[in-house]
């Protein structure tokens, strides 16, 4: 006999990883290069090459067996200093080693938190619509419950009222993610102090601490001008969850971190939880090789150049062909409206006739809309560009 709520969700397809499969199988058959996959957010952009020139002066100048070795579960000193004093120069902060554990990645560092916060099994948890569809298994690893708010279709900021009717007695944090994957937008100020305001409203209001879970994978993939606010500075009682997947294209390696600040409620029992919760979810420790990687390159910037490049031909034609989309400003996703009334699974099916693989939104709470993941080689989306008008203007004739 084996969990039946694990038969039941290991059961189920994902669709991003379902479309993936299709293009392998169509590439076999078809050619690579005549299937345009925009279903994973798998970085296409190398490394830095700090990363790789890190790599081999470990390998050739450390000791093997300490390279390779365990290291302490929450990660070596030296690497957790380095990236605090990273955000101290970025954010203008006064943070220690002691604010910081490594995780295998922020979906690790999803699950210990929210293994960390599950007071009781009413204990609920808050996502934003659109939301990573990797959340849902991280909430209810710690025994919480998902409540979903709905998405704010038009800004694709937050609904404050029906956040605000969302949050309750049993309420222990609110996800927020911004870079947003998969909407491509930034929180602006004003959204985050309002925000703020409110959940310190709630906190009073109930007790005990509402906390922020700020999980900030794109947080360095941004095409604007605008700053990417900084959450722990405007809300006390926030966790950062954080990953150089995205920014240094370590997605395979499992690199991230959890990070509180001193001032948060009950510091000391939080950490204490988090570290239980590391060992629950057997976070033993990230990998060695990689803590030395990141220590030597915490300020090393990514190369947006390709990702920059795809974003802006896809809005200018999404724009010109007629598509309904949230304007992306950062991570590397283009998200838009099913045209002319379908559903984001018609339009999929439809798209897949043409050899491009777009995934429907409902599993990231917003039915009707579907995530392009820009995140593949300049000639990809290039090549893809009149598929993608000749796919409209079919929905178009069916729809007439
Ligand atoms: N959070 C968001 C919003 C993501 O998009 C992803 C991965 O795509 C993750 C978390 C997980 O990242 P990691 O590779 O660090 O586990």
């Amino acid at each position: 006999m084996v969990s039946p709520t694990l038969l039941a969700s290991g059961g189920k397809r994902s669709p991003i990883r379902e479309l993936s499969e299709y293009a392998a199988v169509q590439a076999a058959k078809i050619g690579r290069e005549n299937v345009f996959d925009f279903s994973l957010g798998n970085p296409s952009t190398p490394p830095p090459p700090e990363v790789d020139r890190a790599i081999l002066d470990i390998i050739q100048t450390e000791d093997p067996v300490s390279v390779h070795g365990y290291s302490s579960n929450i990660g070596m000193d030296s690497c957790r200093q380095a990236i605090a004093e990273s955000c101290n120069r970025r954010f203008n902060r006064s943070l220690t080693k002691d604010n910081f554990m490594l995780v295998t990645g922020a979906s690790t560092g999803l699950h210990i938190i929210s293994v960390a916060l599950n007071l009781s099994p009413d204990s609920e948890i808050i996502v934003i619509a659109p939301y990573f569809p990797g959340y849902r298994a991280a909430i209810q690893c710690g025994g919480n419950k998902m409540v979903v708010v709905p998405p704010d279709t038009e800004h694709f900021q937050i609904e404050f009222e029906a956040l605000e009717r969302a949050i309750n007695a049993n309420t222990q944090a609110v996800i927020i993610n911004s870079p947003n994957n998969p909407s491509g937008t930034i929180y602006n100020e004003a959204t985050i102090k309002r925000l703020a305001e409110l959940l310190e409203r709630k906190s009073r209001e109930f007790g005990h601490a509402v906390y922020i879970i700020c999980d900030e994978p794109y947080r360095e993939l941004v095409y604007t001008e605008e700053t990417v606010p900084y959450i722990p500075a405007y809300y006390r009682n926030t966790i950062v969850c954080y990953s150089y997947s995205k920014s240094l294209s370590l997605a395979g390696e499992r690199v991230g971190y959890i990070m509180t600040d001193n001032d948060i409620d009950d510091f000391k029992d939080v950490w204490t939880a988090l570290k239980g919760g590391a060992g629950i979810v057997a976070n033993v420790c990230m990998p060695t090789l990689f803590q030395k990687v990141i220590e030597r390159c915490v300020d090393v910037k990514p190369n947006i150049a390709d990702y920059a490049y795809n974003r802006d031909l896809l809005l200018k034609e999404f724009k010109d062909i007629g598509y309904r989309f949230a304007e992306p400003r950062g991570a590397f996703y283009l998200f838009f409206q099913a045209p002319f009334g379908m559903t984001g699974m018609e339009f999929s099916e439809l798209a897949k006739k043409y050899n491009v693989l777009v995934v429907p939104a409902d599993g990231f709470g917003c039915p009707g809309w579907l995530r392009l993941s820009y995140c593949v080689s300049r000639s990809t989306v290039e090549r893809a560009l009149p598929l993608l008008r000749a796919i409209y203007q079919e929905a178009g004739a069916a729809a007439r």
